[in-house]
């Protein structure tokens, strides 16, 4: 699958730009699952600036998704239609001690190294980072949390760029936060943000760090390809147990597996299509639905088009509900 170039689209800002334009980029190269078709242009700009100039000059009906580090992401397999925005390190990745228990951080830091910088400097209450493997601009978009904490108790204002380049400051409110859902405009791409925790010894967050990652690796598929935990906990309990309750533990539908380890874990076992992952969890959503009442809802983000011929119908609506 290519898709026609949109390059032209831009006219003389084209030159502008300072970033890094790519068409037809695969992005099974930078999802965690390794699946997914191309972007019909892939840009990763240079900074705050250059992504500004680049949306002002885009003409408004061409489509924009923003994507992070990929641990959260189902892109199906005829690709992105329109341009994808990826920040990169350069750029977007340094963090900065504020003073106090402040920091600030662009949006390509991975979740790993604020936990770091924060154990550093002893500002306690990033530890569950340690085992996120995101950047930050994911985890302000999905208030990613674990163990007990979550991305809204840490931020304390967002900075993001509007679909219409304008550079934009949301608080910690205007984030709209919920379980693993920020209603802030989906237009937005968040640049940066101020951070907060509280002050703690830098042993103890050190422990609370290495718990984490003991956990983790324990209890989770985590290297392996997958998107981490497929569907949300439903009200009351815990979408593992759902998917168990089901009998779905271990089930496989072409390279796509149910993880034994962690069951609300999908893997590409080897050689999946989004095709493949996709009809997985549909169907482990309406074994669900059938065994328990339970209407479990992705947590994975699915992006993009099907290939041709190969469209997964959402399967609750199949079950007699
Ligand atoms: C092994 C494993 C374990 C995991 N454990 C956890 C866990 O314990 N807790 C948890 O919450 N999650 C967990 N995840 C899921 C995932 O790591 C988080 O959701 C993470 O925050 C996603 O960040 P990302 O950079 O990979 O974003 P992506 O997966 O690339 O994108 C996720 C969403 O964020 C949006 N987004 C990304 N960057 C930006 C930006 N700059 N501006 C606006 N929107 C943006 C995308 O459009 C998309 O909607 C796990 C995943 C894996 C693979």
């Amino acid at each position: 699958m290519t898709y026609p170039d949109l390059l032209p689209l831009l006219g003389d800002t084209a030159n502008e730009i300072r970033g890094r334009l790519v068409p037809n980029q695969l992005l099974s190269a930078i999802t965690w699952f390794r699946v997914g078709g191309p972007a019909q242009l892939l840009f990763q700009p240079a900074d705050e600036l250059d992504l500004a100039t680049f949306l002002k000059a885009l003409p408004e009906e061409v489509p924009v998704t923003v994507v992070g580090l990929g641990s959260n992401l189902l892109v199906r397999d005829g690709g992105i239609e329109g341009v994808v925005i990826r920040l990169p390190m350069k750029g977007f990745g340094q963090v900065e001690h504020l003073g106090g228990h402040r920091l600030k951080a662009g949006a390509s830091v991975p979740d790993k190294k604020l936990a770091e910088v924060a154990a550093q400097n002893s500002i306690g209450g990033f530890a569950f980072y340690t085992g996120i493997p995101g950047a930050l601009g994911g985890a302000l978009r999905m208030n990613a949390g674990a163990h007990g904490t979550e991305t809204k108790q840490r931020v304390v204002n967002v900075n993001a760029v509007s679909r219409s380049g304008e550079i934009v400051t949301l608080s910690n409110e205007d984030m709209g936060y919920a379980y693993r859902h920020s209603s802030a405009p989906k237009d937005l791409i968040f640049t940066s943000a101020v951070l907060e925790g509280y002050h703690e010894d830098e042993g103890v967050i050190r422990r609370e760090m290495d718990e984490v990652t003991a956990h983790r690796e324990a209890a989770q598929p985590i290297r392996e390809k997958t998107g981490g935990s497929t569907f949300k906990n439903p009200e009351g309990t815990s979408a593992w147990k759902v998917v168990d309750a089901a009998g779905c533990r271990g089930l496989q539908i072409g390279g796509a597996k149910m993880s034994e380890l962690h069951c609300n874990f999908m893997l590409n076992t080897a050689d999946a299509t989004a095709y493949d992952l996709e009809t997985l969890g549909e169907t482990v959503r309406a074994r669900a639905a059938k065994a328990t009442g339970i209407r479990l809802e992705w947590e994975i983000k699915r992006l993009g088009r099907f290939a041709e011929d190969r469209e997964v119908l959402p399967f609750l609506g199949e079950v007699g509900e």
